[in-house]
């Protein structure tokens, strides 16, 4: 797939038939059966955070509010399947691997490159056939690039826009079968594995809203820039502790949930420092911090998104940063922030490998905005910039002394005008299950084509009913593909 430049195809192909483009789709992988499901969500599952049911749509309907647009979150192929790349010190060159991979491999890999230890909690294996030797000396830094909603067919289906992206996995390697194994495949979720390693029903992230019991209501995951929720280790935790808080950490995303997932505690990890961990606030437009728990540059503080948006996108006014953020003008001024602190941080220059996280997220914004289409082609073409000046100033600075992975958070669904899909509004729905149980439901979390269900057990028995009676009326509906309970999910 990822062809040399010479020998890239005139055109891209035109994407055929209907039944041809669905049947793209059909991987046929193990994750998309009932079983494959339920052991996925097993290794998610929190008994108080989460609810007592969780239902997947059929493939290709999504919940959504919006008329337009794509979602992500289901246990289907086309939001678990993404890219995996890594390039540098002692990574092998040109190479397309096959084996399975997964987003709890990167942790371990990391610290096995960097000669420590990974968090006990991490679950993963190191990804060995990545490397040309297995006694390689430690990078001066290891970078991760996230890119939000990319799933590994935009390699293909956006290759004009990700010329930078490819020409890295081409001189790199690059994973044909990485996969978010969790559940639900969305950003905080992801970017909580990617930091620890460990699996949802570890980290205690287990949605963007989870259940609180002592508030008794859901609550976001990363409320208040605060990574009181994350309840394992990240490898940024550990390892920093394990060198007396020499490492230089350094995580930016573009919103709160991306950067304290790969970062991890800050001061609220026992012995920790105050790491820089800052991200994009679209009620200002700027970068932010919690000084709670971490730092931020100074000179990152005057930085505006405004200043790189352009009066219209594709048609659309922009006129304020929500917009903005869903446009080229948040991966550009990522860019100017990554390559500004590379030049002024002196990352690399102590006796311990410094770590540079960094999430790319208006994919994900223009993806749930507009979905698939000329404006994700134009976003993309922007974050490919400004990862290809990230690499070169990665390439002045230390040489081959470093060592890059890009990766994704999760994939997104088809937009649904165009495989058929259903747009299934979550809220109507939630009305349709309790007027079948008198309003038993008391909380919901929609995510793509997933939702967790919060049922009131005691008032469903005082109904004479239980759990199974409501699996089986939601497997009635037509655009249920599985209701698990979770004795299910837990058998
Ligand atoms: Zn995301």
């Amino acid at each position: 797939m990822l062809c040399s430049e010479a020998e890239e195809p005139f055109a891209s192909p035109v994407v055929g038939a209907y039944d041809a483009f669905v049947e793209a789709f059909d991987t046929g992988d193990e994750y998309e059966t009932v079983d494959g499901m339920r052991e996925s969500l097993a290794k998610s599952y929190d008994p108080v955070r989460n609810g007592n049911i969780v239902l997947v749509l059929n493939k290709y309907d999504i919940f959504t509010e919006n008329d337009r647009g794509t979602s992500h979150g289901s246990p289907w192929d086309y939001d678990r399947h993404i890219p995996l790349i890594m390039y540098g010190k002692d990574v092998r060159k040109g190479v397309e691997i096959d084996d399975d991979a997964v987003q709890q491999d990167i942790v371990p890999t990391l610290a096995y490159r960097i000669g420590t230890d990974a968090p006990v909690t991490a679950e993963g294996r190191v990804l060995h056939e990545a490397f040309e030797t297995r006694d390689g000396e430690r990078p001066k830094v290891a970078v991760m690039m996230v890119l939000d909603q990319v799933a590994f067919r935009y390699l293909d289906e956006y290759k004009w826009a990700l010329r930078n992206v490819r020409k890295i996995a081409r001189d790199g390697v690059s994973y044909t079968n990485m996969r978010v194994p969790h559940l639900p495949t969305v950003t905080t979720v992801g970017h909580s594995a990617l930091g620890t390693g460990a699996y949802p029903e570890t980290t205690g992230i287990v949605g963007h809203n989870i259940y609180d019991p002592d508030l008794d209501a859901m609550v976001y995951a990363m409320e208040g820039g605060s990574p009181q929720y994350l309840e394992a280790e990240t490898f940024a935790d550990v390892y920093d502790r394990s060198v007396g808080n020499r490492a230089r950490i350094v995580s930016v995303g573009g919103a709160d949930r991306t950067a304290i997932g790969m970062a991890g505690h800050g001061t609220m990890s026992p012995g920790g420092d105050s790491d820089d961990v800052f991200w994009f606030d679209p009620d200002t437009g700027r970068f932010e911090t919690n000084d709670a728990f971490y730092s931020m540059p100074d000179y990152l503080l005057g930085m505006d998104i405004m200043d790189y948006a352009t009066p219209t996108f594709k048609g659309h006014i922009v006129d304020d940063p929500e917009v903005a953020m869903a446009s080229p003008a948040l991966p550009l001024m990522m860019g100017d922030a990554l390559v500004n602190v590379l030049d002024n941080e002196d990352l690399g220059s102590s006796d311990v490998t410094d770590l540079l996280f960094a999430n790319f997220k208006s994919p994900d914004y223009v993806g749930h905005e507009y979905g698939q289409g000329p404006e994700l082609f134009l976003t993309l073409l922007a974050v490919d910039r400004s990862i290809g000046r990230v690499k070169e100033k990665l390439d002045e600075l230390y040489g081959d002394d470093y060592m890059l992975v890009i990766t994704a958070d999760h994939g997104a669904a088809p937009n649904p005008e165009r495989t058929g899909g259903r747009r299934v509004h979550p809220d109507q729905f939630v009305e349709r299950i309790n007027a079948d149980f008198n309003g038993a439901v008391r909380f919901n979390e929609p995510a793509g084509g997933i939702m967790n269900l919060y049922v009131d057990e005691d008032a469903l028995a005082l109904q004479g009913k239980t759990l199974e009676d409501v699996k089986d009326t939601l497997e009635s509906y037509d655009e249920v593909f599985h209701a698990f309970t979770k004795d299910e999910i837990q058998s």
